[in-house]
């Protein structure tokens, strides 16, 4: 059985247009001998919705929250009405959606009447989001000829109860895949299951974080030892930095695992940073591709990528972050004095980025998040302390920076206009890292893309594509 995990991203379903697409490229992966499992995101804007949604309805605002609900109704159950034309289907479909809708308004008047948002709620809460899309597509897909299935994701991605960013359980994943995906597999049908959402072993809907569905699509593909995992998405693969930023960045052919998870990690929001994990253990290759131009070869993510002539494979931008400065004044040189710091950050369960030490002051960098005030309280009591927001990191990651002289140079020689306020170059050797002001960053990533990817190396790199766009101006 040729198995690939097929993830499709919010704006891959964002409409009954990009939905009625995927459905076409799932259709072509049968028709060329492969037995897919698919795996989509809530339809684009929906999970933001939701927790809008949320917010409101845990202020108070029961009408706001309702409002957001009733327009969200609205948009699932037109997109229902416009691929599903079979009577039967469709009213079966509605009533589905309506059930959903009543179930999710019953939620947030509750929650309007407690005023009091738990991360366990909002799980619930944003859960609809797939809930809904992959009901809806599981039904388009057949419509369209498909033999698909729909799978509640919540009975086979098993988790802690770490909500809103919840831990999968990899042993129970796998016996669930086997027993409850692989039976659909071996008749013939496609199994179709919403990402991001869960269930710990009680039954109790959890989420494994923004952007989690890439994470879905590659523990199912871990679990069932896919052949490939390939992400659609809406760009043609992972460029040399967000197209948003740097329209002319180009896509590259191919990168490994361990350039790949540090993109992610660093910002490229293309890939959900966990993505990797379960390809690498079982060796899958994670095929990034466009489901708006899906003959394009997209990106391949392998274990090991051929040498490349050009020292830096991509850009990364990670954003709102702060920087917190630690000066040791009262514990200079004093032993245990750096556990002291990361127990606090570990006490506020914090994650820090990027670390850099002198004999006196520590600087860390972190998402910018609600829990600073309290931690800074705690380093307080042992040294002084500053913090500042709205700072970004730039991360330039590349396997083939190893052993090059004067790359550090070169970096800096191109933004040698922009405040650099910390640098790091990490202990796996193949990212450079350093902070600048927000403000800073659409400037600085251009000027970089510029220096280093001038004349890219043709073979990791689509400069066709830059060639062909340069002819049509
Ligand atoms: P999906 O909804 O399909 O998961 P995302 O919005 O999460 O899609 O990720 C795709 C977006 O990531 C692209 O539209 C692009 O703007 C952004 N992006 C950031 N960095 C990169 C990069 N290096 N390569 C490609 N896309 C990137
Ligand atoms: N819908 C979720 C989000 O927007 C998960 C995902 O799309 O990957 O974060
Ligand atoms: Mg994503």
């Amino acid at each position: 059985m040729s198995l690939v995990v097929m993830k499709f991203g919010g704006t891959s379903v964002e409409d009954p247009t990009a939905i009625a697409r995927t459905a076409e490229i799932v259709a072509g992966r049968v028709a060329a001998g492969k037995t897919p499992v698919v795996v989509v995101s809530a339809m684009s804007k929906v999970t933001d919705q939701l927790l809008a949604c949320a917010a409101a309805a845990s202020r108070g605002d029961r009408t706001g929250a309702l409002a957001i609900s009733s327009r969200l109704r609205s948009r699932h159950r037109d997109t229902a009405a416009a691929l599903v034309k079979e009577q039967k289907d469709c009213a079966t479909l509605q009533a589905a959606i309506e059930h959903d809708f009543d179930a999710l308004d019953e939620v947030l008047r509750g929650l309007a009447a407690i005023l009091e948002l738990t991360p366990r709620i909002s799980d619930l809460i944003v859960s609809y989001g797939e809930r809904l899309s992959s009901v809806i597509i599981a039904q388009a897909f057949r419509e369209r000829g498909l033999d698909s299935v729909h799978l509640d994701s919540r009975e086979v991605i098993i988790t802690d109860s770490q909500y809103q960013k919840a831990i999968p359980q990899d042993a129970v994943i796998e016996d669930r895949c086997a027993t409850r995906v692989r039976p659909h597999l071996e008749a013939g049908r496609v199994p179709v299951m919403g990402g991001f959402i869960g269930s710990n072993e009680a039954g109790i809907t959890t989420t494994l974080g923004r952007g989690g569905s890439d994470f879905t699509g590659a523990l199912i593909g871990g679990a069932l030892h896919a052949e490939a995992i390939e992400i659609w998405t809406d760009v043609n693969g992972i460029m040399t930095t967000d197209p948003r930023i740097c329209p002319d960045a180009l896509r590259v052919r191919v990168v490994s695992f361990e350039e790949a998870a540090e993109l992610a990690y660093f910002g490229a929001k293309v890939l959900h940073p966990a993505t990797i994990l379960p390809a690498v253990r079982k060796n899958i290759p994670v095929l990034v591709l466009n489901s708006r131009n899906p003959t394009n070869e997209g990106t391949r993510i392998i274990s090991l990528a051929p040498h490349c002539k050009t020292p830096f494979k991509c850009i990364a931008v990670k954003k709102k972050l702060t920087i917190i400065d630690v000066v040791a004044s009262r514990m200079l040189m004093t032993h245990g004095y750096l556990k002291a710091i990361f127990d606090i950050f570990d006490k506020h369960q914090c994650p820090v980025d990027m670390v850099s030490t002198s004999e006196v002051s520590v600087s860390l960098t972190v998402d910018s998040n609600d829990k600073l005030p309290a931690i800074a309280n705690d380093l307080g009591k042992i040294a002084d302390v500053k913090y500042e927001g709205q700072k970004a990191l730039i991360c330039m990651v590349g396997e083939d920076i190893r052993g090059q002289h004067g790359i550090a140079a070169q970096v800096f020689a191109a933004v040698r206009h922009v405040n650099v306020r910390m640098i790091s170059q990490g202990a796996s050797e193949i990212n450079m890292s350093f902070m600048i002001e927000e403000e800073d960053v659409e400037e600085a990533v251009r000027s970089l893309h510029a220096a280093f990817f001038q004349n890219p190396d043709p073979k990791i790199f689509d400069v066709e594509a830059r060639q062909a766009a340069t002819a049509k101006v």
